[in-house]
């Protein structure tokens, strides 16, 4: 039995599930931002909640894991960093004490994420993956051998932050060029404001200044032309990034998920059509490019399985 955690800057949702991963029962609650003591707390009495209803005592729990917005001191188990949390340098190792006694293991959100899409989701088949979020940033995971890879540090992963135009687009990070500087969602709505503050003529010039990218994704739908143009120049961005992805990794499987994955088939087609004549291969095998099938249960899953 394991128990994983996704602490997130709205709720904190944990899981018990199986040793292979299966959820058997999940719980949240709201996120007390700002109150380590409250949100240990919070989560020992989430992990005794679900022992409790499915009947299981916490001795039987075999691992506690938990997914963070942040950076981390993975061997410390501490969160250094946590921004949407309004917390720093908070450690986790004991807060399930004395109640459990298994080891508690931390990773960031990307990582939890990608680790439960290879474990029970769009990547359960393969061995070898990388998960790429496209949310507000861009998040990555790579798993190799069915193990996350983490690298010296513990935090190796930021996909998001490979340079794909030297001297391009200023990053959230503080480099330019990067990935989720023409990825991400905020992104895409970004150039979108551009264009239309450059004067451009679009269907989506009535919502100037509070677009999203499902807007623009409706309007590409409705044969806009602008949104059809932004589209596919984010389409040969981010196929560079897949393409370059592919290359280093030969992963078996390319997971896509976060909020602009939701448009499915296509994304999938013009991403397909742009990545395979850029990538190295025989023709024996070509990576899958997919989505993401576990929604929001990935990074719990994940959690549990770190
Ligand atoms: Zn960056």
């Amino acid at each position: 039995m394991r128990i994983g955690i996704d602490l997130g800057g709205t709720s904190v949702k944990a899981a018990l599930c199986s040793e292979s991963g299966a959820i058997l029962r999940k719980q949240a609650v709201p996120t007390k931002i700002g109150d380590a003591d409250g949100l240990r707390g919070d989560m020992k009495q989430l992990a005794l909640d679900l022992c409790a209803a499915q009947g299981v005592s916490p001795d039987e729990v075999s691992s506690i894991g938990i997914g963070v917005p942040g950076s981390l001191d993975k061997k410390g188990c501490r969160l250094i960093f946590g921004t949407n949390l309004g917390m720093n340098d908070v450690e986790f190792a004991r807060a399930f004490q004395p109640e459990f006694g298994c080891a508690v293991q931390l990773d960031n959100d990307a990582n939890c994420a990608a680790l439960g899409e290879a474990t029970a989701g769009a990547a359960s088949h393969v061995q070898n993956m990388i998960m790429i979020t496209l949310g507000t940033g861009v998040g990555g995971g790579i798993v190799i051998n069915g193990k996350l890879y983490t690298g010296c540090n513990d935090i190796a992963g930021e996909l998001g932050h490979m340079v794909i135009r030297q001297g391009g687009e200023a990053c959230n990070c503080g480099r330019r060029g990067c990935l989720e500087a023409y990825a991400s969602a905020s992104h895409f709505v970004k150039f979108a404001e551009r264009a239309l503050a450059e004067g451009r003529e679009s269907m989506l010039a009535s919502d100037r200044g509070h677009l999203n990218a499902k807007m623009i994704c409706d309007a590409v739908d409705a044969g806009d032309p602008l949104a059809t143009e932004l589209f596919e120049e984010y389409c040969r961005n981010l196929s560079c990034g897949l393409a370059n992805f592919i290359n280093i990794f030969q992963p078996d499987c390319v997971v896509l998920g976060g909020g602009l994955a939701g448009y499915g088939e296509k994304l999938l087609e013009p991403l397909r059509r742009l990545t395979i004549p850029e990538i190295f291969r025989c023709e024996t095998k070509n990576t899958e490019i997919v989505t993401a099938t576990l929604g929001n249960d990935a990074g719990l899953i994940g959690a549990a399985m770190l």
